[in-house]
């Protein structure tokens, strides 16, 4: 087997993470490359001894050379709070980090698959969300760093590939949650299973009647791996997502009740722009990927419960 050395930015993260895991299991050659700012050694600790893995502490707005048959560009804070924490570093993160990435795949003739995100659909007017539809984006909201620097880092995969020939992947990613996601992450799920497990109230931001679809990560890296082996002419963008819609109070019970939690749930303010709903159609990547999450709620949630338990003991 030709064994492809493969490049995945943001690997010390919650997904990257996993999808280096899964293609060293495949037989590749990894390069994780990270700042650490959401992402920790921790992750890939049990991957360090492996031979065909090498950790390298890089920041994607800085140009980077390696060569390598594949990039996946993973790199940039998913969590609202952390997005938002440096929103200035976010967008350069986005955009610079998909330049470097997209000139470096330019330059050894690398194949490029940009981690997108359901969040260029902003607050949707279409439900559920098909690839063609434009979005509903505040340019100028708390959540603009991250949906309309996502948003140019889809334009720039465009720009590279019809420009410059670059072969170009797009994926916009539905919420994921799993094993490895921080404990502070600040984001929904990982939210409740800790405040659930630390007998604490969840926090359910404002009635919890907005609804997320969520996917477990194993679903979601199987997709990342489908898409990035299409033919070259297909470049997306194509939603890889759970379609199982739920609110986010409906969450909050679930949790409670899966960790036999003794927690109640709690309101606090909505957060501006906070999209209503979100749902994704994945008629595309049933059609082109033959792809279709096959882990439901309950059972990702079991998995995710059992791994805060050890982390958090
Ligand atoms: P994460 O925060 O756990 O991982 C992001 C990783 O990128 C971290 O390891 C972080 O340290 C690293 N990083 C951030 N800025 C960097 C920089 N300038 N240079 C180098 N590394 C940098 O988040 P995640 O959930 O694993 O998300 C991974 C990717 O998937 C992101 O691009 C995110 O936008 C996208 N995505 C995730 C979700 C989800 O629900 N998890 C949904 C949509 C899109
Ligand atoms: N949310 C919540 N309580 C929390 C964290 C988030 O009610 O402790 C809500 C948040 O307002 C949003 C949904 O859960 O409506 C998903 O939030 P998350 O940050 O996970 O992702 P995103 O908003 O980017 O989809």
């Amino acid at each position: 087997m030709h064994r492809k050395k493969i490049l995945v930015t943001g690997g010390a993260g919650f997904v990257g993470s996993h999808l280096c895991e899964r293609l060293l299991n495949e037989g590749q050659e990894v390069y994780c490359l990270d700042n650490y700012f959401t992402g920790q050694k921790q992750n890939v600790v049990h991957l360090m001894s492996h031979p065909y893995f090498e950790l390298i502490r890089h920041d994607v707005t800085q140009p980077f050379f390696i060569e390598v048959d594949e990039i996946y560009n993973l790199a940039c804070p998913a969590s609202p709070v952390h997005y938002q924490y440096n929103p200035i570093k976010t967008m350069k993160t986005s955009v610079m980090g998909a330049i470097n990435m997209l000139g470096l795949a330019k330059r050894v003739k690398a194949k490029m698959l940009q981690a997108s995100t359901s969040e260029v659909y902003g607050d949707p007017k279409v439900h559920p969300q098909v690839e063609s539809y434009w979005g509903n984006v505040n340019p100028i909201g708390e959540r603009a760093c991250y949906d309309e620097g996502k948003r140019a880092a889809e334009t720039l995969c465009m720009n590279y590939h019809q420009q410059n020939g670059v072969r170009t992947k797009i994926i916009r990613i539905f919420n994921t949650y799993g094993p490895r996601m921080h404990p502070n992450d600040g984001r929904v799920v990982s939210n409740f299973i800790v405040q659930a497990l630390q007998q604490k109230d969840l926090t359910v931001y404002g009635k919890g009647l907005q609804t997320r679809s969520f996917q477990y990560v194993d679903d979601l890296v199987e997709g990342m791996i489908r898409l990035m082996a299409t033919s070259d002419d297909f470049i997306g963008p194509v939603n890889i997502g759970n379609p199982n819609e739920f609110t986010v109070r409906q969450l909050a019970e679930l949790v409670i009740s899966l960790t036999g939690s003794s927690s109640k749930i709690i309101e606090l303010p909505l957060p501006s722009d906070d999209p209503m709903m979100r749902r994704p159609d994945i008629s595309l990547a049933q059609k082109e990927l033959d792809w279709s999450p096959t882990i439901e709620l309950k059972e990702g949630l079991e998995k995710t419960i059992h791994y805060f338990q050890s982390i958090l003991n």
